[in-house]
Parts: structure tokens; C-alpha cells; sequence
């Protein structure tokens, strides 16, 4: 939803509130949620306000996301979310303004916009985006496909000797016997 900083009241606006929680599933669609398969926006709110050009972003969202384990290949869900806080300044300012801002600086992202109005959408995602893993695993404790004979070892022990899998000198060994 782009929002121009003119439709934003004094008070603030209240996005989702006045404009309805149905285009909430909607919001990340076209975005990839890489390192996972499907990320769908749960719950959003979105309080815009305007002080002195600048646009004070105060929002929360949940979010729930499928992967698949990097080290078991097993279906993950997983939930996403938290609450954040933004100032936007217009990018014409060449200096960070107000002192207010300098006083909250450690508990705020700043960013800039271009002074006449915001996608509300890429707010949303940008801070998504920052809340998902690097990687996805089904738990901490997982312990793999073994790599020597293909079973998951969370399922079943397997008695293949630690280390059995090819190395890199090994691998190389091959390279070179193929050559010949
Ligand atoms: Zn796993
Ligand atoms: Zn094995």
C-alpha cells in the first residue's frame, strides 16, 4: 500500500486499523523468503506519523514460514515476529535531524525517504527480512542424513565409521585418476 505523507493525520494512522487487517496475507506476496519455501504474514500493525517531515514508523508483525531442514531435509514450520521502530527522514536533508533522534538512536532504525511517501509493503518486508535464519534446521540436535550411506540418522543409527565420508584429498585423488 504506498501511503503519501499528506493522507497521514495528525494524530498518526493506524494503517491496518483503518484500512481494514484483509490485505494483511497479501503483503510479502512476490517476495522471496529464501532460506525458506513459503512465508505468509500472520498479524501486522502499522502506526505512521508525521513530525516535522520526518515519518515515525512504530509497527509489530508475525509471520509463519515453511523450509526444509538443511541438514535432515524434513519439513519445518516456523513462526516469525517482533516489534520495531523506524524514523524516516526525507533524503533532500543532508544532516540527521532533531535531537530527538540522536536520543533514541540506539533503540531506533533510521533510513530515508524520498519526502512525499512510503510502500508500506517494503517497510513490512524489509523488517522481515532482517528476522529470518541464516539457516533453516528442524532442531539444534538434528543429526543429518549420514553422508556414507544416506540414512537419516535422527530415525535410525547407523554404524558407519565418523569421518567415512570422502575428503578433500581424497576427492582430489579421483580428480586426477580420472584424468588419466
Ligand atoms: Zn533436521
Ligand atoms: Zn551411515
Amino acid at each position: 500500500m504506498y501511503i503519501r505523507v499528506s493522507e497521514i493525520p495528525g494524530g498518526g494512522l493506524d494503517l491496518f486499523a483503518s484500512r481494514g487487517k484483509a490485505s494483511i496475507p497479501r503483503v510479502l506476496e512476490g517476495m522471496d523468503p529464501a532460506p525458506l519455501r513459503k512465508l505468509r504474514l500472520v498479524d501486522a500493525d502499522l502506526l505512521l506519523t508525521v513530525e516535522g517531515g520526518d515519518l515515525w514508523i512504530e509497527g509489530s508483525f508475525e509471520a509463519q514460514g515453511e523450509g526444509l531442514c538443511d541438514r535432515c531435509s524434513d519439513p519445518v514450520t516456523l513462526r516469525l515476529g517482533k516489534a520495531f521502530q523506524t524514523i524516516l527522514t526525507p533524503k533532500s536533508r543532508d544532516r540527521a535531524p532533531a535531537g530527538s533522534v540522536e536520543l533514541h538512536e540506539e533503540d531506533l532504525d533510521v533510513g530515508y525517504y524520498d519526502g512525499t511517501g512510503v510502500e508500506t509493503n517494503d517497510i513490512l518486508w524489509e523488517q522481515v527480512a532482517l528476522e529470518l535464519p541464516m539457516r533453516v534446521v528442524c532442531s539444534e540436535a538434528c543429526r543429518g542424513i549420514c553422508p556414507v550411506c544416506g540414512k537419516n540418522r535422527n530415525l535410525e543409527a547407523c554404524s558407519c565409521v565418523a569421518g567415512g565420508a570422502p575428503g578433500p584429498f581424497e576427492i582430489l585423488k579421483n580428480l586426477k585418476g580420472k584424468k588419466e
